[in-house]
């Protein structure tokens, strides 16, 4: 077995702790990777807290992993030690139904093993990246590109592909006018990919302080959802919404923005259910659609897209001891706008 050393949730209701715990053995097809740096997503904290349902306490939160390969097992073929590479929120699906025959191993019909809090093949519980390794099977690792940073990257492979996947299945891109639900992780994300496609962006935040960063990432417009005037004004005009928020939320105030014929997609996953009538989407035959991550070859896709036009997260560094007081401020929307975990601070 393979040593590790993470944080590790123990209780829903209490901080996260350092946590010693053991991996498996590489096989064949598996690959061992030393973490350097790992995201902390909202969907951590759902998790943890046991917000979605009771968790596999003690748990390892983190699905936005970067490292360095340590060993690969004598059937890999695509990787080599030394290679810098990513895992996401899956890491491992059945590979024979339709969608993951499809490239849509998010949706396989036997659910997909994610990188925490599921239980795998070996009857194990997933345990994820607040750690300083983890072994991962060939088909779910992704290969990093090399011009970015690798700290500002580790946030595409949650916050990157769940945003980019739904823009390019609804084809985003020249003449579109866009919303963006909430600037936090996944938010900023999903202003700049918008942006790099060539869509108008417009963010809709409860943090008018945000308004200026908006702009800076790639936003066109910006209205404070608060302000009823200037949610108003942008009645009936958008083709599209990204919808990132975390809480419940009025979701029929979003729609009434969008054109005939326009969807609002939900990424954001609130426990809460949300309150919508048939009037808010019958009237302009809109439509309520949601988004799961996204495959991993569109995973790559996209990690090959942000290499190609410098797309990276804006991140905060914090060493892993800190881990406690970040979600708190996940929670207040105080975050600009990914923290990542430098893992050298495990040894620390
Ligand atoms: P985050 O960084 O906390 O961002 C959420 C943003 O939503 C906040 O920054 C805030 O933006 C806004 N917000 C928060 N509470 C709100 C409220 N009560 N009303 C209106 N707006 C509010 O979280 P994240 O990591 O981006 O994740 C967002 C959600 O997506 C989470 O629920 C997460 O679990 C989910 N998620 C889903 C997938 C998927 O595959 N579908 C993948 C990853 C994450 P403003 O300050 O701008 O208002
Ligand atoms: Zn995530």
């Amino acid at each position: 077995m393979i040593q590790s050393k993470g944080f590790a949730s123990y209780d829903p209701k209490a901080d996260l702790k350092p946590y010693t715990f053991e991996r498996r053995e590489i096989g064949d097809s598996d690959i061992l990777i030393d973490i350097k740096f790992c995201g902390i997503c909202h969907s951590d904290i759902h998790t943890v807290r046991d917000e979605w349902g009771k968790a596999h306490h003690p748990l390892v939160p983190g699905h936005e992993i970067v490292g360095i390969i340590k060993k690969v097992g004598s059937k890999v073929t695509r990787f080599k030690e030394g290679d810098t590479v990513g895992v996401g929120c899956m890491v491992d699906s059945c590979g024979n139904c339709s969608n993951c025959k499809d490239h849509a191993e998010q949706f396989c019909h036997k659910q997909p093993t994610f990188t925490y809090n599921s239980i795998d093949e070996y009857q194990q519980v997933t345990q994820g990246g607040y750690s300083n390794n983890i072994v991962v099977k060939e088909k779910f690792v992704l290969k990093m590109p090399q011009n970015l940073p690798l700290d500002k990257s580790a946030p595409l492979l949650c916050a990157g592909i769940t945003t980019y996947s739904p823009l390019r299945h609804y084809k985003i891109g020249k003449g579109h006018k866009v919303g963006v639900i909430g600037l936090g992780g996944l938010g900023h994300m999903a202003v700049k990919f918008a942006h790099a496609f060539g869509a108008k962006v417009v963010v809709l935040t409860t943090s008018a302080h945000k308004k200026e960063d908006a702009l800076r990432l790639g936003a066109d417009e910006v209205v404070v959802s608060k302000n009823a005037d200037e949610m108003a004004k942008q009645t009936g005009t958008l083709d599209f919404i990204l919808d990132t928020v975390s809480a419940p939320h009025e979701v029929e105030k979003y729609i009434a923005l969008l054109k005939t014929n326009g969807t609002l997609c939900m990424v954001g996953a609130s426990p809460d259910p949300h309150q919508v009538t048939s009037f808010s989407l019958i009237f302009g035959r809109r439509s309520l659609s949601g988004s799961l991550i996204g495959g991993i070859k569109e995973t790559q896709e996209m990690l090959d897209y942000c290499g190609k036009h410098h797309i990276t997260c804006d991140i905060e560094m914090i060493p892993i001891q800190k881990v406690n007081e970040a979600y708190t401020r996940v929670l207040k929307s105080d975050v600009k706008y990914r923290f990542v975990i430098d893992m050298s601070s495990m040894n620390g």
